[in-house]
């Protein structure tokens, strides 16, 4: 029996809001554990929740950016469990009114063979709740935990997916999205090393065409995309293992173990009735004005799916590129303000960011926000070959330079003396000598050993230290050898 895989993915986004959900607090990261806290975020009894507005705007711009419709009306509800770090014993959270629903995205999945598809996944939802706090295990063997309330009653988002992923490359790729549109209208940082932003898939498999779902088991505990994407692979061959042995699929939360690269059972999963989800008496029903939604809207950037259709349509690049351009939003306005610099060559400039100035950025650990060289920098290096002043050879030994010091390119040539010879009367008498001291090659490539050509070349280029025009070497060459 064939089977295929059916995930969902629940993904929480911390935002980047100055204040905590329901308190004034300031929402920061990396304080000395409880300072930044106050009774309501402690869940004092009577201590009351007041809504923060920034949270309402931003979460509003997520849901338009993932093509959510934005419901006038929502609505909050406690969602009530035992944990430590959950000092009032019940989490604020949307339940059956979130504020956004039936979204959706569009992105590009990339096969191993280099061929590519698109694919749609429904967003069922995103809703607002309250983050938790966190525990703090003693690392000198005591057997204790301290209990750190700063993080608690910050704002989180929750994105939730329709089963419409179907292998860990898919949710790899989702994540890749929404973290990219997430970073591109600042609504959060989305580090997920950092917990910015976590990520549970929802797994299941059935036969090959099956419309029924399967049983699904919940994985957690990935911190990476590469996490998610190894631990819904190892989950499906799990699956489909214990199903072809005869066994059924628990419904189950299991835990990521990275060392091993699988999943292993924590827990079955608790019933819907235990939460005992209530509306929160002492929020009043969200109501949302045409105009609050408008001008979240009108704050919106262009998104990565536009910007991927316009850099297509403006600059005819292939949809590698396009992927690799759009990686962030700054690389792309790079890109952009390069061809602006210099029209002529928009596919050349492309190949030389996502190759050159890519491996550059990863060496140096940096991003293109701290890379030193201007984008019409990059653009005059391509001025500067196609007008024959240097040679591509040289162009990659000036971008070295650029990289260190962020000097113009006409600089650099000035200073190293690295112009190109384009002078054919100096070429000439090189080229002479070169024919003269390799002779062998002369008689064969007169016997018709073409490649003799490309070694006489060669022998020029070095001749003069790689500062030579190819394309007046190539011509002169031809000319003195067919003599
Ligand atoms: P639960 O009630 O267990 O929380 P939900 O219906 O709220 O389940 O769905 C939670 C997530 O699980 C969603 O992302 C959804 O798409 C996904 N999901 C639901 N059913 C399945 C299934 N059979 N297999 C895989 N994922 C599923
Ligand atoms: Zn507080
Ligand atoms: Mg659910």
């Amino acid at each position: 029996m064939e089977y295929e895989a059916v995930i969902g993915l629940e993904v929480h986004v911390q935002l980047n809001t100055k204040t905590k959900a329901f308190c004034s607090c300031p929402n920061i990261f990396g304080a000395p554990a409880n300072t930044m806290t106050c009774p309501r975020c402690q869940a004092h009894p009577g201590a009351l929740p007041v809504l923060n507005k920034e949270m309402v705007h931003k979460t509003i711009k997520a849901g338009i950016a993932t093509n959510c419709t934005i419901e006038e009306k929502s609505r909050f509800e406690r969602k009530h469990y035992f944990y430590p770090d959950l000092p009032g014993y019940y989490q604020i959270t949307q339940m059956e009114n979130p504020i956004c629903t039936n979204g959706h995205l569009n992105f590009t999945v990339f096969n191993e063979d280099g061929s590519s598809y698109d694919k749609y996944v429904r967003i069922n939802r995103i809703h607002m709740e309250e983050d938790a706090g966190k525990l703090v295990h003693d690392d000198t063997g005591r057997p204790l935990s301290y209990v750190d309330l700063n993080r608690a009653g910050s704002c989180l988002i929750e994105c939730v997916t329709e089963p419409d992923i179907s292998t860990g490359e898919e949710a790899y790729r989702y994540l890749t999205e929404l973290k990219k549109i997430l970073q591109y209208i600042d609504v959060s940082d989305c580090n997920m090393e950092e917990g910015s932003l976590r990520c549970d898939a929802n797994v299941s498999i059935r036969p090959k065409g099956a419309t029924e779902y399967g049983t699904k088991a919940e994985v957690k505990n990935m911190n990476s995309f590469r996490n998610v994407r190894a631990a819904i692979d190892y989950e499906i061959k799990r699956q489909i293992k214990a199903v072809n042995n005869g066994e059924k699929i628990k419904q189950e939360t299991r835990l990521f173990d990275a060392k091993e690269n699988t999943t292993k059972s924590m827990r079955s999963k608790e019933g819907m009735a235990d939460y005992r989800y209530f509306p929160d008496p002492d929020l009043p029903i969200l109501t949302l004005s045409a105009e609050e939604i408008k001008k979240a809207k009108n704050e919106l950037p262009e998104l990565p799916q536009q910007k991927r259709d316009r850099l297509k349509r403006d600059y005819d690049l292939p949809d590698q590129d396009i992927v690799v351009l759009t990686e962030n939003e700054a690389l792309a306005n790079y890109y952009e303000e390069a061809v602006k610099a210099y029209p002529k060559q928009p596919k050349k400039i492309s190949n030389w960011i996502m190759v050159e100035v890519n491996a550059y950025l990863n060496t140096k650990l940096i991003t293109i926000k701290e890379f030193k060289p201007e984008a019409s920098h990059i653009a005059d290096i391509f001025r500067l070959i196609d007008e024959g002043t240097i040679s591509s050879k040289i162009a990659k030994e000036i971008f070295v330079y650029m990289c260190e010091t962020g000097e113009a390119p006409s600089i650099i040539i000035e200073k190293k003396g690295l112009k190109q010879v384009s002078d054919s009367s100096a070429l000439e008498s090189i080229i002479s000598k070169v024919l003269e001291e390799n002779e062998k090659s002369v008689t064969d490539y007169k016997a018709g050993k073409e490649q003799s050509f490309g070694f006489l070349v060669g022998q020029t280029m070095k001749a003069t230290k790689g500062q030579g025009n190819p394309k007046l070497i190539n011509e002169i060459l031809k000319n003195l050898l067919n003599k």
